[in-house]
């Protein structure tokens, strides 16, 4: 297998790979989605009744317009940036799932309002790097006299679980386009521009007389090409060797990081189904 980067920010990649097979691509699809272990938050604490602000001589209810079900889900889907930080899994943690520095991360979240309780209002006890990597993504609206505060701990998951431990979306892959021109009998000026109007994604380019794929990659195989010239001057085909692979991140970790961590599991899954072939006998 050949890996040709074709563009790569820190939450998003263009991947082509080539000499390979579908069902590999699609293990790389698969581990993207289910097996890169990130942080979420998993358990809310919250604190009910009223709070007295000295300052203001002001109480608030300790309650917003949100059931505090529906702010735990929003919590648990915010991005955590756990990158290269090596975290446990907690029941495999030297504390013996009891719960420390290496296994969790615990927020707190105290907010009077009125006003809107965004994910920065979370404020990671320990490491300030660990705030959370989307920070202007809106919680819930809090009235006059109305208040927060709670604590949410932050655990190491899968999106096997769940999908708020899901590293890596829009994650799907095409098979490499393969576009032929030659310029068929009959031909005409009008014919082969009509070719490259058609082209929603602008793969051709009509210049000095000839049409050219001059960016076959871009190709959705709509075939509206074929279609526009009836003298066959375009093929499009695909070649079931090479993949055009795309996914993006929530953030938690860089693409380049997630697509490591991925492959590493497949090598690591391989080996424990070598290592159980093996027991066998
Ligand atoms: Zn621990």
């Amino acid at each position: 297998m050949e890996i040709e980067i074709k563009e790569l920010s820190p939450k998003k990649a263009q991947i082509r790979f080539s000499d390979t097979t579908a069902t590999a691509v699609n293990a790389i699809r698969r581990s993207l989605i289910a097996d890169i272990p990130k942080m979420a938050i998993e358990d809310v604490e919250f604190h009910l009744g009223t709070v007295h602000d000295d300052a203001t001589s002001t109480d608030y209810d300790l309650s917003t317009s949100l059931f505090d079900e529906a702010i735990a889900l929003r919590l648990g889907l915010l991005p955590i940036p756990t990158g290269s930080k090596n975290f446990r899994f907690k029941d495999k943690c030297t504390c013996k799932g009891e719960g420390c520095a290496h296994c969790q991360i615990v927020y707190t979240m105290d907010k009077k309002g009125p006003g809107i309780v965004y994910a920065r209002d979370l404020i990671p006890l320990g490491d300030p790097e660990l705030a959370i990597a989307e920070p202007d993504v809106p919680i819930v609206t809090l009235g006059a006299k109305q208040a927060i505060l709670a604590y949410a701990t932050a655990v190491m998951g899968t999106g096997r679980q769940h999908a708020k431990w899901q590293v890596a979306h829009s994650v799907g892959y095409t098979a490499q386009p393969t576009v032929k021109v030659s310029k068929g009998e009959g031909c005409t000026e009008a014919c082969l521009k009509k070719v490259v109007n058609v082209c929603p994604t602008h793969v051709f380019q009509y210049k000095d007389g000839a049409l050219d794929a001059t960016n076959p990659d871009a190709c959705i195989l709509c075939k509206e090409c074929e279609h526009a010239c009836t003298h066959g001057s375009v093929k499009v085909d695909t070649d079931p060797t090479a993949y055009i692979f795309r996914f993006e991140t929530d953030g938690s970790m860089t693409a380049r990081e997630a697509l490591r961590l991925a492959l590493e599991n497949i090598v690591t899954q391989i080996d424990d189904l070598r290592d159980s072939v093996v027991s066998l006998g």
